[in-house]
């Protein structure tokens, strides 16, 4: 799945005018893909000038839930080690 990084887009432009499908927008002044309609070819990905545009392994609810259990059990400990 691609995603852009709001935080590197320039807002350019060019990986609409290059998506076969149609799957970009700019939204407040940053690309935005529409998941269900990008292929993925990768191609707005190349000519994305800063990189901007990322690819990121879907994760499913499962493993959400176990990786925010454990960042919250490793901040419990955390606080039980500063804790006088
Ligand atoms: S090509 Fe890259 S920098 Fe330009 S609008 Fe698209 S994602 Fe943003
Ligand atoms: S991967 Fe292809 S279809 Fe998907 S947003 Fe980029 S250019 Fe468009």
């Amino acid at each position: 799945m691609l995603q852009v990084r709001r935080d590197l887009c320039l807002g350019c432009g060019l990986c609409i005018q290059n998506c076969p499908r149609q799957a970009i927008s700019i939204l407040w002044g940053k690309a935005e893909i529409d998941q269900s309609r990008c292929v993925p070819c990768r191609l707005c990905r190349e000519v994305c000038p800063p990189g901007a545009i990322i690819e990121v392994a879907p994760v499913s609810i499962e493993e959400l839930q176990t990786l925010v259990a454990t960042l919250r059990q490793r901040a419990d400990d955390l606080i039980k080690q500063l804790q006088p």
